[in-house]
C-alpha cells in the first residue's frame, strides 16, 4: 500500500477499514542468504539497502524485541554532517544527502526537519577550532557559516550572553542540520525492507552464531536454529555480547547515555542548539517538548537507565546556557545502552570469521548514520568490500594505529 494525502483523506472518508498492517510478522525460515542481527535503524536500513541496492531477497532481520524498541526510540534526534576528520566527513555528507531524499525513498513520513544547527563556542581557541571544522564542512560540500555573538542574539536571544560563566562568543551555524522523528526512521525502513521481502522476526533473541571451519554457517535462537551464508551483526550497545559469541572481543565499552523532555510547550527553540562548554543540547519536538541531553553516565553498564548525577549534571548546562529552562517541568527521562569506541569513529567491517560483518561503534551519534550505515553494510555484505565513504571504519585501527579520532579526546568516553 502507498502512502499519500489522497489515502488519508479517503480512508478518513471511509471509516479507516483500508489501512493495512505496515509489516507483515512471519515465522523464521530454516534459512536465508544473509540474516542481520537487531532490528533497530542500522540493521533495518541495511537489511532495505541490501535488497534495494544488491537484489538479495532471501534475508531476515532478528529482533529479541520489538522493532524500534533499542536506540533508534531513544535518541535526541538530531541529523548533521558537521565532521571534522576525512574517513567520518565524507561518510556524514552521504549521509546527509540520503536523509534529504528518505521520505519519498520509502514513502514515509520520517518529519525531517533541517531547522539548523548552531554549535555554540565560549572562547578564542575554540571559535578557532570551529572555524577549522566549518571549513572542513564547505570543503566537503556541505554547509557551515561562523556566526559572532551578536549572529548568534539575533537567533537565539533566550540564552544568557553574558552573565554566565561561559559568555557565548559565537557559534558554527549548519543550516542542513536539524531531526527527524526517531521511530518512524525505524518503521520506515521495516516497512520499505519488508515490501521488498525481507522477513523481519521479532521476539528472535541470538544466542549463538554458529561458526565451521573459520566460516559462519547460522546462529542459534530462542526460535530455534537458522542457517545463514552471511550474518551482518547490527546490535549496537550488545555489540561486545554478540560479537563474543563468535569468540570475538570488541574495542567497545558499552555506557548509559540519558535524555529527557519536558511538558509541551509553544514554540521557543527553532533550531538545535549545542552548548560548547559542557556536553548539553537541546531541540524542541514537534509536540511542544524540550528535547535534551548531555554526557554519558560514567561507568560502563548494560541497563537502560541511568543515574542521578548525570541528571544534575545535565540541568545545571541547561540551567546555564537558558535560565528560563528552569521553569518548564521535565516529563519523563530515558537511557539507552551506547557502543562507545576508543576513538568515538563506527567500525563497519569484515571479522576474522568468513561471512560475519560487523557494524557498531556508534558512540553519541548513530542515529544520523542510519542511512548511510546501512547502504555502506550491505555494500560490504554483498561486495566483501568495503564502501568508499566507510573504508576508514576498520575493525583492526586501533591495533595498526590509524584511529579516526575525531573529538582529540582518545579514550576518554566521558569527552567524546
Ligand atoms: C539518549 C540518547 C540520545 C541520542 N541522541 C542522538 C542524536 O541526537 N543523534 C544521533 O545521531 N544519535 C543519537 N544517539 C545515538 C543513536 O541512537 C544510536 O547510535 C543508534 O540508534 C544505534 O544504532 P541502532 O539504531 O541500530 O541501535 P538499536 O536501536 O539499539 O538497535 C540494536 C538492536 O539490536 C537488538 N539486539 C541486541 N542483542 C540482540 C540479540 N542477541 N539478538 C537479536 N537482537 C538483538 C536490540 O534489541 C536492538 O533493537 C542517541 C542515543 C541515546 C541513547
Amino acid at each position: 500500500m502507498r502512502y499519500s494525502g489522497f489515502r488519508v483523506i479517503t480512508e478518513g472518508l471511509f471509516g479507516n477499514k483500508g489501512w493495512t498492517p505496515a509489516w507483515r510478522d512471519p515465522a523464521p525460515k530454516a534459512s536465508y542468504d544473509a540474516i542481520i542481527i537487531g532490528g533497530g535503524g542500522h540493521g533495518l536500513s541495511t537489511a532495505y539497502y541490501l535488497a534495494k541496492n544488491h537484489g538479495l531477497r532471501n534475508i531476515a532481520v532478528l529482533e529479541k524485541g520489538y522493532l524500534g524498541s533499542g536506540n533508534i526510540g531513544r535518541n535526541t534526534t538530531i541529523v548533521r554532517a558537521n565532521y571534522f576528520l576525512p574517513g567520518n566527513s565524507e561518510f556524514y555528507s552521504h549521509s546527509m544527502k540520503l536523509w534529504e531524499g528518505l521520505e519519498s525513498e520509502l514513502n514515509y513520513n520520517v518529519m525531517h526537519s533541517q531547522r539548523g544547527l548552531i554549535n555554540l563556542f565560549h572562547s578564542d581557541g575554540q571559535r578557532d577550532a570551529f572555524a577549522r571544522r566549518g571549513n572542513m564542512m564547505v570543503n566537503q560540500g556541505d554547509d557551515a557559516i561562523l556566526l559572532d555573538r551578536e549572529g548568534v542574539r539575533e537567533r537565539l536571544p533566550y540564552l544568557d550572553f553574558e552573565n554566565t560563566r561561559f559568555p557565548i562568543y559565537g557559534g558554527l551555524l549548519h543550516p542542513r542540520g536539524g531531526t527527524a522523528r526517531h521511530d518512524a526512521v525505524a518503521w520506515g525502513y521495516a516497512r520499505g525492507a519488508d515490501q521488498l521481502g525481507v522477513d523481519l522476526i521479532q521476539n528472535c533473541e541470538v544466542t549463538g552464531i554458529d561458526i565451521e571451519n573459520g566460516k559462519v554457517v547460522g546462529v542459534q535462537t530462542t526460535r530455534g536454529a537458522i542457517k545463514a551464508k552471511k550474518v551482518g551483526v547490527v546490535v549496537a550497545g550488545r555489540s561486545g555480547q554478540v560479537a563474543a559469541m563468535a569468540g570475538m572481543r570488541l574495542p567497545i565499552e558499552s555506557h548509559i547515555l540519558q535524555a529527557f523532555v519536558t511538558e509541551g510547550l509553544k514554540p521557543v527553540i527553532d533550531h538545535v542548539i549545542s552548548f560548547g562548554m559542557g556536553h548539553f543540547y537541546i531541540s524542541q519536538s514537534d509536540k511542544g517538548g524540550l528535547v535534551f541531553g548531555g554526557d554519558l553516565d560514567f561507568y560502563a553498564s548494560y541497563a537502560s537507565r541511568g543515574n542521578l548525577p548525570m541528571v544534575e549534571h545535565v540541568m545545571e548546562a541547561g540551567m546555564t546556557l537558558m535560565p528560563m529552562i528552569g521553569r518548564a517541568k521535565v516529563l519523563r527521562s530515558w537511557g539507552g545502552i551506547m557502543d562507545m569506541t576508543p576513538d568515538g569513529s563506527p567500525i563497519i567491517d569484515k571479522t576474522p570469521v568468513e561471512g560475519l560483518y560487523l557494524d557498531c561503534g556508534w558512540n553519541y551519534g548513530g542515529f544520523k548514520a542510519v542511512p548511510a550505515s546501512g547502504w555502506c553494510m550491505a555494500h560490504l555484505m554483498a561486495t566483501d568490500t568495503p564502501h568508499e565513504v566507510a573504508r576508514r571504519f576498520r575493525l583492526d585501527r586501533f591495533r595498526v594505529g590509524q584511529i579516526l579520532d575525531e573529538e582529540g579526546t582518545g579514550s576518554q568516553h566521558n569527552l567524546h
